[in-house]
């Protein structure tokens, strides 16, 4: 049993902490049929991707150009984590 089972729904924190995940793998498993699932139904998360999916992108067209520079890449990654855990505390407001 997954954690996202345990708790019955998937929420918007679980989406967002897997999102980096799914952009990379394209989702074949469970957990990428719920993230899917969710990005249908919910507008913010879905944004959330497609900002994920074009980060993805820079960071492939930055490694063609430069033979993959560990420094570009590793800062864009901070960067994600940090974008991720702001909207995430954005997101905790309950209403
Ligand atoms: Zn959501």
């Amino acid at each position: 049993m997954t954690e996202w089972e345990r708790q019955g729904e998937t929420d918007c924190a679980q989406v967002v902490l897997r999102l980096f995940e799914y952009v990379d793998h394209e989702a074949a498993d469970e957990d990428g049929r719920r993230i899917r699932e969710h990005l249908d139904a919910c507008g913010s998360c879905l944004r959330e991707y497609e900002r994920d999916l074009l980060l993805k992108e820079l960071v492939k067209r930055a490694c063609h150009r430069e033979a993959a520079p560990e420094t570009l890449r590793s800062q864009i990654m901070a960067r994600i984590s940090t974008i991720q855990v702001t909207t995430h505390v954005v997101r905790e407001d309950p209403r």
